[in-house]
C-alpha cells in the first residue's frame, strides 16, 4: 500500500495533500495577528507515514508567550469579559459552521500529521462540531443564586458567576482538533479569553482553528496561538498573567503543570494518562465484547488516554475469547491512513514508535505471549513509516510493566480472572482511574461493578462512547476536573457572593 492519496479517489471532496503540506511557514496569532516568533525559528512538522518534512512551524519563546498573555488579558479586561452572554453564543454558532465547512480539511491536517486514519478523522465531523454547539448554548444559561440567609434585619444575598480570565490551553496530540476545541470552546463560553499551545507534533489543525475563530468575528486577543515544544507550555504554566490552565496530556507534564502553576496558584484542570481495565464475564454478548474489547486499543493505533489496555477476561471463557480478539487484530488492516480501508495507521511519530516498541519488547521479555502482533510492521511501503502490528499479549501479569504503565499504543495484554470481587481488586490496583469497560447480560452485576470502579467513566456493553452532555475526566492520577457537561463551565467560572443590607 502506497501513501499516496487513494482518500481522494473516495473522498473528493478532501484537499490534496500536497496542497495543504506546501502551505507558508506557520505563525503565532497574537492579538488577532498572525506574526513570526520573536527568535525567528521555526520546527518541523514531520508525517509519521512517510516520514517527510510536512510543515515549519513558528517556535515560540518566553517574549511570545508573554505577549499573547498580554493581549488576551487587553482584550479580557476590554471586550470580551463584558461581551452579552447571546452574542458569545452568536459567535460559537458561527465557529461552529465554520468547522463544518472546513471540516475536510481539518481532517486531512490530522491524517497527514499524526498518522490518524482517514477514516476516522473524517468521522468526527459531528462530535467537534456538537461540541461547539453545546457550549454555545451553556453561554447563555449561566447563572448564579439567590440564597436565603439568617442575617439578622433584610439582607439579600445572591451569587454571580464570572469568567476567571485568560485561560493557557495545553493540548496533546492524539486529537489534536478535537483536543483543542475541547478547552478552548467552554472557556469562550464563559467570556474568558484563552492562549493556546498545541502539540509540537500536531499544531496544525488547531493554528486552522484559530483562523477560523478569527474568521468568524471573535474580537483580537480573545483567541492567541503559541506553537512549540514542551517549554513553550512550561511558560504559559508558569505565567502569572495566566489565571486557570487546562491540561490535556500525560501525568508527568501535569505534575509539571501543577508545580509550574504554584506562582499565582492558577486554577487547573488536568486530564492525564490512563490504564484502564476492561472487564468481560463469561454471560456477556462476547460477539460484541470481542469487537469492542479490540476498538477500545486499537482505535486510533491504541494512542487513546481511554484505551481498555488491561483486558481481564473470565476463566472458563477466558481462552477462547483472547485467541478470537487475537484474531480480529491480525486482520486488521495496516497501511497509509490516507487509505479509507485502513484501520491501523502508523503511531503519530519516531519517539512515540520507539516507546511503543520497548513495551512489546518488554512483553516478550517478562514472558508474555504474543497471540497477535508483538512487531513493528515493515513489510513494503511500510518501512519509511511508524507502523506497529495491533499486538494482543495473553498470560500477563499484574505485576509486569506492560500490565502497570501506560503505553499509548495498540497492546492489549490479557488476563484471567474468577470472581467479581478479584477482578475489582485487581482493576482498581493502578495509580490511574480514567475509563474502564464491563461487559455482561446481568444488570445487577453491571451496576455493582461500575459502583466499585474508581474511575471517570464505566462503559457498560460498550466503550469509547464520548458525548459533549457527558462529563469526562480522571480518578486519581489520571487528574481532576472534568470536560463535558454543564460542571466543565464551572471550571472557568468563579462564584462571587453579594450580600447586600437594605434600607
Ligand atoms: P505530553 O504531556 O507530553 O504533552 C502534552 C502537551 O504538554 C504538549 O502540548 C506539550 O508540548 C506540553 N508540555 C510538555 N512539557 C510541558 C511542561 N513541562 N509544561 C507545560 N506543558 C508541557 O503528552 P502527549 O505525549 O502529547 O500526549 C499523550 C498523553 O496524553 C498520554 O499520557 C495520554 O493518556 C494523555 N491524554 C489524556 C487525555 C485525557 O482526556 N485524560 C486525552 C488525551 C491524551
Amino acid at each position: 500500500m502506497t501513501d499516496t492519496p487513494t482518500a481522494t479517489r473516495h473522498a473528493t471532496a478532501l484537499p490534496h495533500p500536497k496542497a495543504l503540506a506546501t502551505l507558508a511557514p506557520k505563525k503565532l496569532l497574537i492579538d488577532g495577528r498572525w506574526v513570526a516568533p520573536s527568535s525567528g525559528k521555526t520546527f518541523e512538522s514531520i508525517n509519521p507515514a512517510t516520514g517527510e518534512v510536512l510543515a515549519h512551524i513558528a517556535e515560540a519563546n518566553d517574549a511570545d508567550v508573554d505577549a499573547a498573555v498580554t493581549a488576551a488579558r487587553r482584550a479580557f479586561d476590554g471586550v470580551w469579559s463584558k461581551t452579552k452572554p447571546a452574542e458569545r453564543q452568536r459567535l460559537l454558532l458561527k465557529l461552529a459552521d465554520l468547522i463544518e465547512r472546513d471540516y475536510d480539511e481539518f481532517a486531512m491536517l490530522d491524517t497527514l500529521e499524526m498518522g490518524m486514519p482517514i477514516s476516522r478523522s473524517t468521522a468526527g465531523k459531528q462530535r467537534v462540531a456538537g461540541m461547539v454547539r453545546f457550549y454555545a448554548g451553556l453561554a447563555t444559561a449561566i447563572h448564579g443564586q439567590n440564597i436565603s440567609n439568617s442575617i439578622p434585619g433584610s439582607v439579600l444575598s445572591y451569587t454571580v458567576k464570572e469568567p476567571v480570565g485568560v485561560v493557557g490551553a495545553i493540548v496533546p496530540w492524539n486529537g489534536p482538533l478535537s483536543q483543542a476545541v475541547w478547552k478552548v470552546a467552554p472557556a469562550l463560553a464563559t467570556g474568558c479569553t484563552v492562549v493556546l499551545k498545541p502539540s509540537e507534533q500536531a499544531s496544525l489543525s488547531p493554528l486552522k482553528l484559530a483562523e477560523l475563530i478569527e474568521e468568524a468575528g471573535f474580537p483580537p486577543g480573545v483567541m492567541n496561538v503559541v506553537t512549540g515544544a514542551g517549554a513553550v507550555g512550561a511558560a504559559v504554566a508558569a505565567h502569572p498573567g495566566i489565571d486557570k490552565v487546562g491540561f490535556t496530556g500525560s501525568t508527568a507534564t501535569g505534575q509539571a503543570i501543577v508545580r509550574a502553576s504554584a506562582g499565582n496558584l492558577k486554577r487547573l484542570s488536568l486530564e492525564l494518562g490512563g490504564k484502564s481495565p476492561d472487564i468481560i464475564f463469561a454471560d456477556a454478548d462476547l460477539d460484541a465484547a470481542v469487537a469492542g474489547a479490540a476498538a477500545a486499543v486499537f482505535t486510533n493505533c491504541g494512542q487513546i488516554c481511554i484505551a481498555g489496555s488491561r483486558l481481564f477476561v473470565e476463566r472458563k471463557i477466558h481462552d477462547e475469547f483472547v485467541h478470537r480478539v487475537a484474531e480480529l487484530a491480525a486482520k486488521m488492516r495496516i497501511g497509509s491512513p490516507l487509505d479509507h480501508a485502513t484501520e491501523l495507521g502508523p503511531l503519530a511519530s519516531r519517539l512515540q514508535f520507539d516507546r511503543v516498541m520497548s513495551y512489546i519488547n518488554a512483553g516478550h521479555e517478562e514472558g508474555a505471549q504474543a497471540l497477535a502482533g508483538g512487531a513493528r510492521a515493515d513489510t513494503g511501503n511500510l518501512a519509511n513509516g511508524c507502523y506497529v502490528q495491533p499486538t494482543v499479549f495473553a498470560g500477563a501479569r499484574d505485576d509486569m510493566k506492560i500490565v502497570r504503565e501506560e503505553i499509548f499504543g495498540p497492546v492489549i495484554s490479557a488476563m484471567p480472572f474468577d470472581s467479581v470481587e478479584e477482578v475489582v481488586q485487581r482493576a482498581n490496583n493502578t495509580p490511574y482511574g480514567l475509563g474502564s469497560g464491563v461487559w455482561t447480560r446481568d444488570v445487577s452485576k453491571a451496576h455493582l461493578v461500575a459502583g466499585a470502579l474508581k474511575a471517570g467513566t464505566v462503559w457498560v456493553n460498550c466503550y469509547l462512547q464520548l458525548d459533549a452532555a457527558i462529563p469526562f475526566g480522571g480518578y486519581k492520577m489520571s487528574g481532576y476536573g472534568r470536560e463535558s457537561g454543564t460542571e466543565h463551565m464551572d471550571h472557568y467560572l468563579q462564584t462571587k457572593s453579594v450580600v447586600l443590607k437594605l434600607a
